[in-house]
């Protein structure tokens, strides 16, 4: 059951596909996401293309969704498994190829450390797939220093219109 918080907060998703047709999946889950209970999608980033990092399989298709929500963190990350579920993710093991990875890089200025959810993702700093498309939607939010740190990982911007 999705408890509504009152005010909504804007929340920061990445996506990541690297299994079927990853752009697709990820185009889809833009329109998903802006249709959870209480959430509008205020912003998504530009497709990148990124090698897999501490991963195995074909390269990701990634991004990131700027949402405004009235979901609590932990009811948003209930619909984002839902949605990684629908789109036919599987986790025969870590760090597997996936259909759809949907994961929540910030929530507000929330802070938590369940055993299911970290927010902020403990890992977001790192990583360029995170890094660059969130500094499409919210150019504040990176700095010079996190351009710096993740600029060895091999990215691009995925053209849209490309077959
Ligand atoms: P990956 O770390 O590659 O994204 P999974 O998508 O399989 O791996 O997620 C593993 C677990 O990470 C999930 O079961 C979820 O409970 C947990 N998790 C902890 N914090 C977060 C977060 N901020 N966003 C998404 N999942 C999270
Ligand atoms: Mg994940």
């Amino acid at each position: 059951m999705q408890n509504p918080v009152r005010e909504p907060v804007t929340a920061w998703v990445a996506l990541g596909a690297n299994l079927g047709d990853a752009r697709q999946a990820v185009l889809q889950a833009f329109e998903a996401l802006g249709m959870l209970p209480g959430t509008r999608l205020t912003g998504r980033s530009r497709l990148y293309r990124s090698a897999p990092h501490q991963a195995q399989g074909p390269d990701f298709v990634n991004a990131v969704a700027q949402l405004d929500t009235c979901l609590s963190a932990p009811d948003l990350l209930d619909a984002l498994q839902a949605l990684e579920i629908k789109a036919g993710r599987e986790r025969p093991y870590v760090n597997a190829p996936r259909t759809l990875d949907l994961d929540l890089i910030l929530y507000g200025q929330s802070r938590i450390d369940s055993p299911r959810l970290q927010v902020p993702h403990p890992r977001w700093r790192d990583r360029a797939f995170v890094l660059l498309p969130l500094a499409d939607v919210s150019p504040e939010a990176v700095n010079a220093q996190d351009r710096v740190r993740v600029a060895d990982q091999p990215i691009d911007v995925l053209p849209e219109d490309s077959p």
